[in-house]
């Protein structure tokens, strides 16, 4: 439906521009077992399989599209961690702070059938210092007696105790009508929304591959906290660096320097930042390092960029290493396990001596440029005409898919909507893809091309 409305041109296009922008980001947290999973699930009106999982399982995404009463937001799920060594109560105020340093508000769920524990108040007293306005949630309360029961939660400060039955549904509505009312109050310090004055930066990759290295190095003296500088995010974890006489906001850097803990549940906790990370930014570099193999959770990571519509640079890291030997090595990898990302600019440096990390900035303005980047309507359709006049789409049964009409319906990343006769194969979307690139550019970033089949 909302598709079609983009043929009618110019109207359309507007439209194309106001599609729903998320209020802001909401995250859920409290102790485990309080049912956090069964009320983001109720939230985003899934199957409560979920909750079944086994604790501590790795999710591959912390933070969901969600909606209530016409408004979208973002939802970040913070259930599923556990850990078993380094005890409850650290795991919790670790996971309860990712949470909420890439939030806008919080709804703390406690549990109403056991009462108050010493665990909820340290939360609270957490959530109290981060600053987040907090949304209270007594959960568990299936019965008539629940808001007699949440009434004790009142001394918890956080003002009036919603009480729910996330089983049941029960009271979640207007718990989520005091959230969403909260978001759109809440001072915007996720930065989804306001692409402020400075560009922001997740540096990932696994362990060892030397962010913190590049960090430093990158930092010089310049180092400046970011509570410093107006208008910027207040989040004491991202840091601005001065590159070249530029500035930009390198998001959670404590997460970057702080060293990670063998312990089964730590990876899943760096992938959780990791994601995290990237849910802020806006362009992601992507560390390897050359001088080993690389590995599954290298692609993993480049992957949840990737697949985060990032803007994207990739870094090859510890370049001082390598022989001729291992610099034929990286570039036949380049071929074979980098073909997903062909349209990354790659940039070879080493953190450790600052060899050609000045090269960085270019490729990061590049990357950005192209993710903002809008093509005109009919730019666009006399290109995709001359390319279907030239290379049309293969005969599928006798008949003839054609494009009819496209647009590009977003920037941040670009997504183009193509509008067709017929359904079109894999094969000939990628070819529109690279035609599109070797038309416009688009170098450093995902593009999205979408393709709605009329009859
Ligand atoms: P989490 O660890 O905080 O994510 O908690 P879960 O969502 O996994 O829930 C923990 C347990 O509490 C599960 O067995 C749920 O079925 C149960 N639970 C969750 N919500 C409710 C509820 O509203 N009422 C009752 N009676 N049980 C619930
Ligand atoms: P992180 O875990 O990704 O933050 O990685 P670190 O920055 O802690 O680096 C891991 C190891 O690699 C450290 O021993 C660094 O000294 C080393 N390292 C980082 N960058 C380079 C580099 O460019 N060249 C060399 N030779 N070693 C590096």
């Amino acid at each position: 439906e909302g598709d079609r409305a983009l043929l009618t041109g110019e109207a359309g296009e507007a439209r194309a521009e106001d599609a729903p922008r998320p209020v802001g980001v909401l995250a859920v947290v409290g102790r485990p077992n309080v049912g956090k999973s069964t009320l983001v699930n109720r939230i985003l009106g899934r199957r409560a399989a979920v909750v079944e999982d086994t604790p501590g399982v790795t999710r591959d995404r912390v933070s969901y599209e969600a909606e209530w009463a016409g408004t979208d937001f973002k939802l970040v799920d913070t259930g599923g961690w556990e850990t078993d060594v380094e005890g409850i109560d650290s795991a919790i105020a670790s996971q309860a702070q990712v949470a909420v340093s890439l939030s806008d508000a919080v709804i703390l769920v406690v549990d109403g059938q056991v009462g108050m524990t010493a665990s909820d108040e340290r939360i609270v007293k957490m959530l109290r210092s981060a600053g987040k306005p907090v949304v209270l949630a007594v959960n568990k309360l299936d019965d008539q007696m629940a808001d007699y029961t949440a009434g004790e939660f009142w001394r918890l400060g956080l003002g009036e105790p919603h009480a729910i039955s996330a089983m049941h549904g029960r009271g979640v509505g207007d718990l989520l009508d005091a959230a969403v009312d909260t978001l759109k109050r809440a001072e915007k310090t996720s930065g989804f929304l306001t692409p402020g004055t400075l560009r922001r930066v997740a540096l990932i990759g696994r362990p060892n591959v030397g962010k913190s290295s590049l960090l430093n190095q990158l930092a010089h003296e310049e180092r400046a906290v970011v509570t410093d500088i107006a208008g910027t995010t207040r989040d004491p974890v991202d840091e601005v660096i001065n590159m070249d006489g530029q500035d930009w906001l390198f998001i959670d850097t404590a997460g970057i320097k702080r060293r990670p803990h063998k312990i089964s549940g730590a990876e899943y906790y760096s992938s959780l930042r990791t994601q995290a990370a990237i849910e802020r930014s806006e362009l992601a570099l992507v560390l390897f390092d050359a001088s080993q193999p690389i590995s599954d959770q290298d692609l993993k990571v480049m992957s949840q960029a990737v697949d985060a519509g990032r803007a994207v640079v990739l870094v090859f890291n510890k370049w001082d290493l390598l022989d001729d030997f291992g610099r034929q090595r990286l570039e036949r990898l380049w071929t074979t396990e980098f073909d997903r990302v062909t349209w990354a600019e790659r940039v070879n440096l080493s953190a450790k001596t600052g060899w050609h990390t000045n090269r960085l900035t270019r490729a990061m303005d590049t990357a950005l440029a192209s993710w903002d980047k809008r093509i005109p309507t009919g730019k666009l359709n006399s290109f995709l005409g001359r390319v279907q006049a030239s290379h049309p789409h293969p005969l599928r049964g006798g008949k003839q898919p054609r494009i009819l009409f496209a647009t590009q319906a977003a920037t941040r990343p670009p997504r183009f909507v193509i509008f067709a006769t017929g359904f079109l194969e894999h094969g000939y979307r990628r070819y529109l893809e690279r035609c599109l690139r070797e038309e416009f550019g688009f170098e450093g970033s995902p593009i999205q091309i979408s393709v709605h089949i009329r009859e």
